[in-house]
C-alpha cells in the first residue's frame, strides 16, 4: 500500500454514507401539446361560440401548458343536441356486442398510449408519474376493458328484467384522478347504450381531450361521447341544460346545489362526493403493515383522495409506538417534480387547493391540536404542502370534521372497539372506512357497523373496476364499478326511451 492510500482509508471509513436518490425524470417527449384545444362536440374539434379560451398550467412549475376553450351555454347546448342526435339515431339501436368493440378499441389504445397519457396527467394535475403509471392509467383501460364485457349481457345482469338505456348523460369530474374518473363515467354510459357529455375540471382537462383523440380514432359514431371544457359554470349549464341524467364527482356543497336544480325535473342523477374516512388501527394490527396503509391512505395522490384515510383512529396501548414509526416513515417520503419516478408526493393541484388545505391547517393549529412535518425541501414554484400529521385532535376540531383534500392526517385515540365504530361514524360522511387487525372476526364485527361505502380490512385505497364504490350520507348515493355501475345508466321497468 502506498502511503497516500494509507492516509486516505481512515478519512473514508470515517465519512458518514450519504444515502440519495439521483434525479430519475420521466421525458415528456412523449407528449405532443396543441397550442389550443377547442371543444369536442359531434366527432371533431370546434371553436367555442362563447369566444372564450381559459390557460391551463403545469402545477409544479405554474408554467402554461395550452389554452383551452370554455363553453358557455350554448356550447352546451350543442353538445348536449349532438348526444341526443347521436342517441335516437346510432346508439341506443345499436347491438351490444357493436357497442363493446368501440369500448374494447378505447381500452386498448390507453394501453398502447398509456405512457403518454400518463406524462400527460402528471404535468397538468400535479401527481406523481409512478401513480398516474402504475394505477389511473392502468385502471381507466381496466374500466373500459370491464364495462365492454357488459355491454352484450345487459339483460343476464338483470335477470327478468328489461333494461333500456336513459338517453343523454351529463357527467361532471373532478380534478384529482381526471382520467379515471372520465372512464368510470363514460364506460358504463356508453355500454348501457347512452350518450354523454363529460365536462372535465377546470384545472386538469388534458387528458380528457387527448381521450377525445383516442375516440375519434377508435372511429366511435360523431355525438356518442362529446367533452366540454370550462368551470362551474360550464357544469351548471350542463345540469341546466336537457340531458337525461346527471352523473357528479365533486365536492358535497356542489352536489347539494345540483340536487337542488334538477329536483322535480324528471333527471335521473348520481352523486359521488366527498368523504373523511376513518382509518383504524387496532392494538393488534401488524404495526409496521399497518403504518404503510396509513401513508397510502393520506399521502397517496397528495392527499386529494374522495376516500383518503384522513382521520387516523388508534387504540390507545399502541399510540406511541405507532407516531413514533409514523414520523419515522414521514421522514423518508420524497416530495418534489411529479414527473422523477421516485417521487411519492408530488404537487398540490392548485393555488386555491393549496390556500384550502393552508387555511384548514392554520385552523388545526388554533383550535389545538400538535402539528408535526418532516424536514424537506419544497421547489421554489408551483403548488406544495409538507405531509402533515396533526395528534392531540378532538372530535369537535374543523381537522377532524371537514374534508381538507391535501396530505394531512388527523390522528384520534380509542379504546374499544365500540368505541372506534361511535368515533369513524360520527361524520357527515360515509365513503370508505379502513380496519387493521389480526382477528377477522373483528374485521367482519366492524364492517358490519361501519357507516361506509367500502370498507378496506388490512388493506386501503384499493380499486377495481368489477368492485362497486359510492357512498352513504354526505357522501352521495349511487355507485360506481361492477354490476351496480350499471344501474344508474339503466332503465329496469322496461318502459321505452
Ligand atoms: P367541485 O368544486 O365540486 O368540482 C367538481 C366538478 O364540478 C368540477 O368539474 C367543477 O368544475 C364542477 N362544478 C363546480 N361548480 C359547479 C356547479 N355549480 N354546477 C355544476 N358543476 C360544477 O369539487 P372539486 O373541488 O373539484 O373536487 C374535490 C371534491 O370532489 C372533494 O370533495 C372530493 O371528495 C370529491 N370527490 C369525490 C369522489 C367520489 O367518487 N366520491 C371522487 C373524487 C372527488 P371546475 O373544477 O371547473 O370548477
Ligand atoms: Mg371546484
Amino acid at each position: 500500500m502506498t502511503d497516500t492510500a494509507r492516509k486516505a482509508t481512515p478519512a473514508i471509513e470515517h465519512r458518514e454514507p450519504v444515502w440519495g436518490y439521483a434525479p430519475a425524470p420521466e421525458s415528456t417527449g412523449i407528449v405532443r401539446l396543441e397550442d389550443r384545444y377547442g371543444l369536442f362536440v359531434n366527432g371533431g374539434f370546434v371553436e367555442p361560440k362563447s369566444g372564450k379560451w381559459f390557460t391551463t398550467i403545469n402545477p409544479a412549475t405554474e408554467e402554461p401548458l395550452a389554452e383551452v376553450a370554455e363553453a358557455g351555454p350554448e356550447d352546451v347546448g350543442l353538445a348536449v343536441d349532438a348526444a341526443r342526435d347521436a342517441y335516437e339515431r346510432r346508439w341506443r339501436s345499436l347491438p351490444g356486442s357493436e357497442r363493446a368493440k368501440y369500448l374494447y378499441r378505447i381500452a386498448r389504445q390507453l394501453q398502447e398510449r398509456a405512457r403518454e397519457f400518463a406524462v400527460l396527467e402528471s404535468m397538468n394535475g400535479g401527481k406523481p408519474i409512478k401513480e398516474s403509471r402504475d394505477i389511473d392509467l392502468p385502471l381507466a383501460a381496466a374500466h373500459f376493458f370491464y364495462y365492454a364485457g357488459w355491454a352484450d349481457k345487459l339483460e343476464y345482469a338483470f335477470p327478468g328484467r328489461t333494461p333500456s338505456p336513459i338517453g343523454v348523460a351529463g357527467q361532471i369530474i373532478p380534478w384529482n384522478f381526471p382520467m379515471l374518473m372520465a372512464a368510470w363515467k363514460l364506460a358504463p354510459a356508453l355500454a348501457t347504450g347512452n350518450t354523454a357529455v363529460l365536462k372535465p375540471a377546470e384545472t386538469t382537462p388534458l387528458t380528457a381531450l387527448l381521450l377525445a383523440q383516442v375516440i375519434q380514432e377508435a372511429e366511435v359514431p360523431p355525438g356518442v361521447v362529446n367533452i366540454v371544457t370550462g368551470a362551474g359554470e360550464t357544469g351548471a349549464a350542463l345540469v341546466k341544460s336537457s340531458v337525461d341524467k346527471v352523473a357528479f364527482t365533486g365536492s358535497t356543497e356542489v352536489g347539494k346545489i345540483i340536487r337542488r336544480t334538477i329536483a322535480g325535473s324528471g333527471k335521473r342523477l348520481t352523486l359521488e362526493l366527498g368523504g373523511k374516512a376513518a382509518n383504524i388501527v387496532f392494538e393488534d394490527a401488524p404495526l409496521d403493515q399497518a403504518i404503510e396503509g396509513v401513508v397510502n391512505g393520506i399521502f397517496f395522490n397528495q392527499g386529494h383522495v374522495c376516500c383518503a384515510g384522513s382521520r387516523l383512529l388508534v387504540q390507545e396501548p399502541v399510540f406511541d409506538v405507532l407516531i413514533d414509526k409514523l414520523k419515522e416513515r414521514l421522514q423518508t417520503l420524497r416530495v418534489g417534480d411529479p414527473l422523477d419516478k421516485n417521487t411519492d408526493v408530488g404537487a398540490i393541484n392548485s393555488r386555491v387547493q393549496l390556500q384550502k388545505i393552508e387555511e384548514l391547517v392554520a385552523s388545526g393549529i388554533q383550535e389545538g391540536a400538535q402539528m408535526y412535518q418532516p424536514e424537506c425541501v419544497l421547489p421554489e414554484r408551483g403548488f406544495w404542502f409538507r405531509p402533515t400529521l396533526f395528534t392531540g385532535v378532538s372530535q369537535s376540531h374543523r381537522i377532524a370534521r371537514e374534508e381538507i383534500f391535501g396530505p394531512v392526517l388527523s390522528i384520534l385515540t380509542f379504546r374499544t372497539p365500540e368505541e372506534a365504530v361511535e368515533k369513524a361514524n360520527n361524520s357527515p360522511y360515509g365513503l370508505s372506512a379502513g380496519v387493521w387487525t389480526e382477528k377477522g372476526s373483528r374485521i367482519l364485527w366492524m364492517a358490519e357497523r361501519l357507516r361506509a361505502g367500502v370498507v378496506w380490512a388490512n388493506t386501503f385505497n384499493r380499486f377495481d373496476p368489477a368492485s362497486p364504490f359510492g357512498g352513504y350520507k354526505e357522501s352521495g348515493f349511487g355507485r360506481e364499478g361492477g354490476l351496480q355501475g350499471l344501474e344508474p345508466y339503466l332503465r329496469l321497468d322496461g318502459g321505452a326511451a
